[in-house]
């Protein structure tokens, strides 16, 4: 094999002929010069459609490439525009890097599969890459991947979701295939225009093959669920159900806290001089956990925390009781649960704890969306577990300058079509 196309192997040219190779002594990074064949030249960067040369654009330019052992490698070539009657003036195409990008193809692929598939610090550090570059780069590949793919085929029971991805309140809208597994939409907000966008993308004819829709009891969810796809059974999802009731539970907790903070030997001030609980209001701080844990999963201590509660706060403790029962409602589901939960909603209405009344009443208000999700068994595992998978990679994604980014991850990482690495066709 000539030298030349040895080089252009090595720095995944394609079919473009390597002119030079040199080695930059001032920035220690090895630069080959390059020129696409006669018969790909002035080609539309989009469209890939011949077109007439427009001007010579911003001259030479360089494009990173995969390292050479542990040499950084730069392609360099002309990168003139061309004059396309769809896409305007736009810089001609390129066989070794996508559209607008500044490194090569192999680049991008080694990148959007290092970051569904290791650390942070490892990638940056192993590819010398700047984090911001990184979102970029996963935005392009997937941009890539969905061309060539229909994430929307297929699609009969979905489940939709929001989930917050910053302090400060930010929300994302997801939507999962009940049947596969996969996350196969994402977007920016939590409102009704932000998931009428999933309906529209999705198309009526689709719309009308979806049997169930998992959802939380969020009103602008179901609007436009029932807006889109009416025949569609519309299951209340479990996950957020039972969360309800933490959340109700956390309440009593805190109201049983306060009181025993006020009273005599209830608290007092620590080494540092801040209010700190002591006595019973103390060992109630240290019991939390133990409240919200699955009992199947609390340690040797926390049975005794339990235990302590039940016997001296015994409202506190039915409320946990509460809590377990309706989480039981789930765990057998089918018409056994729907006769667990008739009997969870009368003992909720008697509690006399508020929370938990109330509770009672916005499930009532949810009862046939609860009796459909117990009827279909539509899985909480696959929600609960895209949600903590999400939750993870925006820990990755932080950083990233556009929500487009982290949503790319998680498409990357959780849609079922994942990144491959350059050129392991032979592995
Ligand atoms: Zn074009």
């Amino acid at each position: 094999m000539p030298s030349t196309r040895v080089w252009g192997r090595l720095l995944g040219v394609g079919a473009a002929v390597v002119q030079t190779v040199e080695f930059d002594e001032d920035e220690q990074v090895l630069v080959a010069s390059v020129r696409v064949r006669a018969c790909d030249r002035y080609c539309c960067g989009i469209c890939r459609r011949r077109c007439p040369g427009y001007d010579t654009g911003q001259g030479r330019r360089r494009w990173r490439a995969l390292d050479l052992g542990t040499v950084r490698a730069f392609v360099e070539a002309d990168a003139p525009r061309v004059s396309c009657t769809e896409h305007g003036v736009v810089v001609a195409w390129v066989p070794w890097a996508r559209h607008g990008a500044g490194h090569t193809r192999a680049f991008d692929d080694t990148i959007a599969w290092l970051a569904t598939t290791t650390s942070k610090t490892t990638l940056r550090t192993l590819m010398r890459i700047a984090w911001p570059t990184v979102g970029a780069i996963v935005t392009r590949v997937r941009a890539d991947i969905d061309a060539g793919i229909d994430r929307f085929a297929g699609l009969r029971r979905i489940g939709i979701d929001e989930i917050s991805y910053k302090k400060n309140h930010k929300y994302l809208t997801i939507v999962v295939d009940h049947d596969t597994g996969r996350l196969v939409w994402a977007a920016a907000g939590n409102d009704k225009a932000t998931l009428q966008q999933f309906f529209e993308l999705l198309g009526p004819a689709r719309c009308t093959e979806l049997t169930h829709v998992s959802a939380d009891a969020a009103a602008w969810i179901a609007r436009v669920v029932a807006h889109y796809c009416p025949d569609a059974v519309r299951c209340a999802d479990p996950f957020h159900v039972v969360k309800w009731a933490t959340d109700a539970l956390d309440q009593v907790r805190r109201q049983t806290w306060n009181a025993l903070r006020r009273q005599p030997g209830g608290s007092g001030w620590d080494r540092r001089g801040r209010r700190a609980s002591t006595g019973q209001a103390q060992t109630l701080k240290r019991a939390r956990w133990a409240l919200w844990k699955n009992p199947e999963n609390l340690t040797e201590r926390q049975h005794h925390r339990l235990a302590w509660i039940a016997k001296t706060e015994p409202r506190l403790h039915r409320a946990y009781l509460l809590k377990e029962g309706l989480r039981h409602v789930f765990a057998v589901s089918g018409q056994e649960g729907k006769q667990a939960l008739q009997r969870w909603l009368s003992w909720a209405a008697r509690s006399r704890i508020p929370e938990f009344v109330k509770l009672g009443r916005t499930i009532r208000v949810e009862l046939e969306a609860i009796h459909a999700s117990l009827d279909h068994g539509l899985s909480n595992a696959l929600i609960e577990s895209t949600n903590t998978k999400i939750r993870l990679l925006t820990r990755i994604a932080f950083g990233f300058k556009h929500p487009e980014a982290l949503i790319s991850l998680a498409l990357l990482a959780l849609g079922g079509y994942r990144p491959t690495l350059p050129d392991r066709t032979h592995t």
